[in-house]
């Protein structure tokens, strides 16, 4: 660890720069309470170096103009280089924000990576279209990039969150601004120095990292940036598309929060599976998952049984120290959220939900912030764990008895992200499926994934989707040409 270099400087231009006003702000780790560096605290007038950097990038088409296969090559250079120092990622990602250095590895790194080359991939393999109009003209239907993107992700899974904005963007030939989280901002900015050692142009690619209101809020409200892409809390998502509204109209896209429901029919196919998707499902990443199943519907007669056999694996999510090589329960990002979730306990305790699992803050003698995996059964709806989220380790479990009843329960939230419904009844699982309002249903699994498919929500859950090709109409302008063809014939 001794020669792993932190460097808080913010990347614009090509070039590691501090904050104009010279500002820093202090990098703690949850794991332990240490400092780990200084970081720049950037506001408005780094903003503005950046987006003036992004902008002229894509004037002079240094990026843009670039073959497709081009960026191609480039971009999947650059996920090589994410892999070659996936280690160093790795660990800066658990050090910065908590999660276990095994997952760090196999799923951050490996998935952000994943998602640049995917992109890369399918640059020079997507299409514009010829429209079917008369033989009087030839009308052409093209996608250009929008120019400028600003993308703001929060800490839960910084690269991944990042990776899904920035590489669309930068595959359709945008410059990016890129704010990461205060409370994560280190491997983003690494991600900044391999872009530009893969060839991705100086000014193409720019991180400015910086607090919400003081950063976050210029760039959404600035007057050259085209389109900005949004991941964190639904309240602060409502204010992005406000301040589009309030400046340029540029396009505003948002993931948002969620509340998914995982419903078990008696008739599952597989109890100890899903079980183990349940738990491992609300539980991974500590709970700070915005797709996190944190209301189980079990129904009436399964629900002991399924409770006996869940609870036989909450010793398996203990917290440890996430830096060694087996630990799957982390740390939460920070003393504040960890505060947010003690609070949700307390309140599930007083509204009258029973607690059957964990509940406490342990490993205090560490200075680090970690929460024991937590479950509540005989949840009702009116309570504030069964309607908001908590972005911690806490499930709430709920008992249904009847098909429609729990279909008008899972839907009656403001959000709309995932779902899933467990049952071996073709009719019941396509007919619930498709009853419930979600961006995505799972059919007996949780959390299976890839880039092919979109991700993103009905509802409060956001607008547009993450992922897969469709992905790359929220960073492209749809032109029409239409050319007039005086037939000689
Ligand atoms: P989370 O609970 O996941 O941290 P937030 O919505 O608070 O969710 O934060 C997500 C991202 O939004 C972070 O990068 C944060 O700095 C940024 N952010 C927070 N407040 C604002 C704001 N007022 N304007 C723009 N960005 C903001």
């Amino acid at each position: 660890m001794s020669d792993l270099q932190f460097d808080g400087r913010a990347v614009i231009g090509g070039q590691r720069v501090g904050a104009v006003s010279g500002a820093t702000f202090v990098c703690l780790s949850p794991v332990d309470g240490r400092v780990l560096t200084e970081v720049a605290r950037c506001s408005g007038a780094d903003i503005d170096r950046a987006v003036v950097a992004a902008r002229s990038a894509f004037d002079d088409r240094r990026w843009c103009g670039q073959a497709p296969a081009q960026r191609k090559r480039v971009l999947i250079r650059f996920a090589e280089l994410l892999l070659k120092h996936g280690d160093e990622l790795a660990l800066i990602e658990t050090l910065d924000m908590g999660k276990p250095v095994q997952y760090a590895r196999k799923v951050d790194v490996n998935s952000a990576a994943n998602c640049i080359r995917w992109y890369g991939e399918a640059v020079d393999k997507v299409y514009g279209e010829v429209a079917p109009t008369a033989d009087t003209a030839l009308a052409l239907i093209t996608h250009e990039p929008m120019g400028v993107v600003g993308a703001i992700v929060p800490w839960n899974y910084p690269m991944i969150m990042a990776a899904w904005k920035i590489a669309p963007a930068l595959a359709a030939g945008n410059s990016v601004v890129l704010k990461p989280s205060e409370k994560s901002p280190l491997t983003a900015l690494r991600m900044a120095d391999l872009a530009l050692e893969a060839g991705i142009p100086a000014g193409v690619f720019n991180v400015v990292p910086g607090f919400g209101p003081e950063a976050g809020a210029p760039l959404a409200l600035h007057m050259d940036v085209d389109c900005i892409a949004f991941t964190g809390s639904t309240r602060v998502g409502k204010q992005i598309h406000v301040m589009a509204g309030q400046s340029n109209l540029k396009r505003a896209w948002t993931e948002l929060g969620g509340k998914s429901p995982n419903i078990v029919f008696a008739d599952c196919p597989d109890l100890d599976q899903a079980v183990k998707a349940a738990i491992h499902s609300i539980f991974f990443n500590q709970g700070q998952s915005c797709n996190a199943p944190s209301r189980l519907y079990v129904q009436a007669g399964i629900k002991e049984r399924f409770l006996e056999k869940a609870l036989a694996l909450v010793p398996g999510y203990a917290p440890a120290n996430p830096l060694l090589a087996d630990t799957v329960m982390g740390a939460l990002v920070d003393p504040a959220q960890m505060d947010t979730v003690l609070r949700y306990i307390e309140s599930g305790k007083a509204q009258g939900a029973r607690l059957v699992a964990g509940g406490e803050q342990v490993l205090r003698e560490t200075g680090g912030c970690y929460v024991q995996p937590t479950i509540f059964d005989d949840v009702n709806r009116d309570m504030a764990i069964a309607r908001e989220e908590i972005f911690g380790p806490v499930l709430s479990v709920l008992a249904f008895t009847d098909t429609a009843e729990v279909v008008r329960e899972a839907n009656a939230s403001v959000y709309g992200l995932q779902a899933a419904v467990w049952t071996r009844d073709l009719n019941k699982a396509h007919g619930v499926a498709r009853a419930l309002r979600a961006g995505t249903v799972h059919v007996n699994q949780y959390d299976e994934d890839d880039m092919t498919v979109p991700f993103g929500g009905f509802r409060q859950s956001g607008v547009g989707r993450d992922k897969s090709l469709h992905a790359f109409d929220k960073y492209t302008e749809t032109k029409t040409t239409w050319i007039r063809i005086d037939s000689p014939l």
